[in-house]
């Protein structure tokens, strides 16, 4: 059994810590939400008064939140000052430099910090299924990888702190472009007199298979876990896509790369974002593609 603190317990950090207690661990979590906390007690959690209480009960201390403000603020007033000796995660997906940045400040304390941004969903975090892509030295992930086998099926070591932000947002743009794309496609499909059931049936298993498809299609029926069967509670919300697509526009200036349909999918998330759609599923942006 080890001490794990647990900072940030949303959508995705509730279920990774519950699978963390599930294995045996004893999980001492901290979130600004009292609905979360309150489903992590009722889990079997045990609950720290304060982030920086959650850090220093941890010989482990992985931190889920928002974006990069958030993680450079909880490293910094936080978790740095309490503790001493500990493992860090970061599983958030935030950027590649405010990452190095974090993990230069845990250094200089003494510490390394992994950054272990993560795919799969909420339902892979429910199952525990997730794909980590880590960044660090080896010592680290070899320390690190039995807790992430615990909340994850796929583990990858991607290279020097960092390189797991920069594998995470290249994913993202893929996922975010294959949205519309599908999102366009279901739309044309019905006005084309095919029901959306022949049509899953049809790209599910043809060339246009997908994660957006097969597993979060963005329409009721096909999928029943996809958030579209829940009025598009979110799941992953439309607010933290498009922050990720800043994410890789911004990569994309800085390595000289070309990226035209990341650029046009950051401005559509952008326009649905703006139109007071942000707590919503990110898969919702098939309401926009509709109403064009
Ligand atoms: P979320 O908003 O549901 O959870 C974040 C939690 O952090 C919230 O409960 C919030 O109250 C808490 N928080 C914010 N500031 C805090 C602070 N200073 N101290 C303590 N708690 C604080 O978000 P999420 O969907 O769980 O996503 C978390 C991260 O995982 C994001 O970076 C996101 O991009 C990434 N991610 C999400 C998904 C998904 O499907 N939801 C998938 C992969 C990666």
């Amino acid at each position: 059994m080890t001490a794990i603190g647990f900072i940030g317990l949303g959508n995705m950090g509730l279920p990774m810590s519950l699978n963390l207690i599930k294995a045996g661990h004893q999980v001492t979590g901290f979130d600004l939400n009292a609905d979360a906390v309150q489903s992590f007690a009722a889990a079997g959690g045990h609950v720290a008064a304060d982030a920086a209480s959650a850090a220093q009960a941890g010989e482990v201390v992985i931190t889920m939140l928002p974006a990069g403000a958030q993680v450079r603020q909880v490293y910094s007033e936080s978790i740095l000052p309490s503790v001493k000796d500990a493992l860090l995660m970061d599983c958030s997906t935030i950027d590649v430099d405010t990452a190095r940045e974090v993990a230069a400040m845990a250094a200089a304390a003494g510490m390394e910090m992994l950054d272990a941004p993560v795919s799969g969903g909420t339902g892979g975090a429910e199952a525990g299924t997730l794909t980590f892509m880590v960044g660090g030295s080896d010592a680290s992930f070899a320390a690190a990888k039995p807790y992430f086998d615990i909340m994850g099926a796929t583990i990858v070591h991607t290279g020097g702190v960092g390189n797991g932000q920069a594998a995470k947002i290249c994913n993202n743009m893929i996922l975010a472009i294959s949205m519309i794309g599908v999102a366009e496609a279901f739309t044309m499909g019905e006005r084309l007199g095919v029901d959306a059931q022949t049509l899953f049936d049809i790209t599910s298993t043809s060339s246009g298979q997908c994660w957006a498809i097969n597993t979060y299609c963005p329409v009721p029926g096909p999928v029943p876990g996809s958030p579209a069967n829940r009025d598009f509670k979110a799941g992953f919300t439309a607010a933290m896509m498009l922050k990720d697509l800043r994410l890789s526009q911004d990569a994309a200036k800085s390595s000289d790369t070309a990226s035209p349909l990341g650029s046009e999918a950051e401005k559509l998330f952008s326009e649905f974002v703006d139109g007071g759609n942000g707590s919503y599923d990110f898969s919702a942006i098939i309401r926009m593609i509709a109403a064009r």
